[in-house]
């Protein structure tokens, strides 16, 4: 390990090295992490950080990472989140090999070392509500108290067992562990390390209707699992104590190390999946894998790869500091990737006709052109020309404005790889609107070359009217208007972006594309990067996702 170079490394991996090393508590040791996602909703860029994290620190560390279903929570939930899940991480290239584990399958042993804790008097069985524990629950100056604490352990065994008999309704009494209530930590101040609640699990039925705690679970989870390192999210910062004092006071196999770090939020979106749901049992988004959410499912629709997601929680690092980042980062980074992975193509989103009018009729000619400029590897494609061809609506000017360098009256402009064209005029129809634009190319000038060295300075794309391809392309925004949703007066859904989701039916592709399968990620020129579809795209119509444009609004400071 030693001759290890660790690059990018972060707090976590400095107290990891020490940990490891001679003298450390974990001399000697497998570097073990896991990741423990609640089963109740699909992963989100949150959750990337965090997988990033566990997984990436084990394999830093040449160590083991487990993937484990934190399901204490009593739900039927589907094993639709289960499977997605896991599909996300493996999407992400991070494998959990055969150590796939659910912490309801330790609730047995949790029940135990509840008993063990008993035992040695570090447990009690407390009657007070939950209305009761709160008004009891003291401040910083004054203790909290409960009149249960001090009850016969025996007693407390024996009610322990009734409550999990299913003796007592929900609420009616509780297991708490003997710390001290006086703590300043008020998670210290005797915790509730069990409760009763008689609700169906989605893997064990009905067999429990007592269930323990986060804070009492996860530590056993993570000693039962051999876990060395349990690295978690800021919030359990202050409950470290109590996971700690869990460990030491139950026969545990390993004493895992918690290490906290920071949440990931990311502006104009939403993150908990509380949220998240809503989103999506409220209809606002199309469902978990809409294009505009935060999810890993739906950020891979849109077009997102898992090099991008790896690279943005890389770069955006490790630390103990909450904080927010740049929605545009994300994009920045996707786009980096893109640039070099997306093979280039034309589409045209708003289309009008551009005739070519010295151009033979039922003539079509055919330019090879490569599919990415810096990989030759990647080939080349073959486009069609011919007497008419879809532009742009917006590369038409009749009256152009200032330095407008496009086709209008007069003008030369360069068509993609083909021929310089030079504007003659347009057809318009009785409101005024542009149905034609025609133009004359010079023969002279195939590939796009001016022989002479004239200098023609707009170039535009296009696709051949006689081949091309009609597709349906959807136009993403951010799926909020104010930067944080979280924190706006209201409910959130009242700052949904109306035009977070923009429909074109009306685009017009180069033919090549119609070969192009879901998730199929290019470079439309001059126009951003698109995906095909996943869902809705089909051969017979194709749907493409803009996963981001072109231009770059992410300001390094
Ligand atoms: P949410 O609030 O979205 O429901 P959660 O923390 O309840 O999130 P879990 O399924 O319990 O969701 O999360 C699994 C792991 O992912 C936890 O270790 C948690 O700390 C981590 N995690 C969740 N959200 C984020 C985030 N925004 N940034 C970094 N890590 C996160
Ligand atoms: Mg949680």
């Amino acid at each position: 390990m030693e001759n290890e170079k660790l690059v990018n490394e972060n707090f976590i991996h400095r107290f990891i090295k020490e940990d490891i090393a001679e003298g450390g508590d974990y001399y000697g040791k497998t570097v073990h992490t896991r990741f423990p996602p609640e089963p109740n909703g699909y992963l989100h860029i949150g959750h990337a950080k965090a997988v990033c994290v566990d997984f990436g620190t084990a394999e830093k560390f040449g160590g083991l990472c487990n993937l484990r279903m934190d399901d204490t929570n009593p739900t039927k939930e589907d094993v639709e989140y289960v499977d997605a899940i896991k599909e996300d991480i493996k999407w992400l290239g991070f494998d959990w090999d055969d150590r796939f584990y659910y912490a309801s399958d330790y609730f047995e042993q949790m029940y135990g070392f509840a008993v063990e804790l008993i035992k040695k008097g570090l447990a009690y069985v407390c009657e007070l509500t939950g209305e009761q524990m709160r008004e009891y629950r003291g401040d910083l100056s004054t203790p909290a108290k409960s009149p249960y604490r001090d009850r016969p352990v025996e007693e407390s065994l024996d009610l322990f067992k009734r409550m999990r008999d299913g003796e007592f309704e929900d609420g009616r009494m509780t297991l708490r562990a003997k710390i001290d209530l006086a703590s300043g930590n008020f998670a210290m101040r005797d915790p509730v390390i069990y409760r009763i609640n008689h609700m169906s699990h989605h893997r064990t039925g009905d067999k429990w209707c007592i269930y323990p705690m986060y804070d009492f679970a996860h530590p056993i989870e993570d000693a039962l699992e051999g876990i060395t390192h349990s690295l978690c999210t800021l919030e359990f910062e202050a409950h470290r104590p109590l996971y700690d004092w869990v460990v030491d006071n139950i026969t545990a196999p390993v004493k895992p190390r918690q290490i906290e770090f920071a949440r990931l939020g990311i502006n104009h979106t939403v993150m908990s999946k509380r949220k998240l749901r809503r989103l999506v049992e409220e209809n606002f988004v199309s469902g978990w894998d809409d294009p505009r959410m935060p999810t890993l499912c739906g950020m891979r629709r849109r077009g997102y790869t898992p090099e991008s997601i790896r690279g943005f929680t890389d770069q955006i690092g490790v630390s103990k500091v909450n904080s927010t980042v740049e929605y545009s980062f994300l994009e920045h980074c996707l786009r980096d990737d893109l640039n070099e992975r997306a093979a280039r193509a034309m589409a045209v989103l708003d289309p009008v006709k551009l005739v070519i009018t010295n151009y033979p009729e039922g003539q079509t000619e055919e330019f090879e052109i490569e599919n990415h400029p810096n990989h030759p590897e990647m080939e080349t494609r073959k486009v069609t020309f011919s007497r008419e061809l879809f532009i742009e609506s917006t590369d038409f000017m009749e009256e152009p404005f200032k330095k407008y360098q496009r086709l209008y009256p007069g003008n030369e402009v360069r068509i993609k790889s083909a021929y310089i064209v030079k504007c003659t005029g347009c057809k318009k129809d009785e409101d005024g609107n542009v149905v034609e634009v025609y133009a004359e190319y010079d023969p002279e000038t195939r590939g796009g070359n001016t022989p002479d060295g004239r200098k023609v300075r707009g170039t535009i794309h296009w696709v051949n009217a006689n081949d091309c391809v009609d597709a349906e392309i959807r136009l993403y925004d951010n799926l909020f208007t104010v930067e944080e949703p979280d924190a706006a007066e209201g409910d959130f859904t009242e700052y949904i972006n109306p035009e977070s989701l923009v429909v074109l039916e009306n685009c017009k592709l180069e033919k090549s594309l119609l070969n192009a399968k879901p998730e199929d990620r290019f470079q439309f020129m001059r126009q951003g990067y698109f995906c095909v579809d996943s869902k809705d795209s089909s051969e017979d119509r194709l749907v493409f996702n803009r996963a981001v444009g072109l231009k770059d609004s992410f300001k390094k400071n």
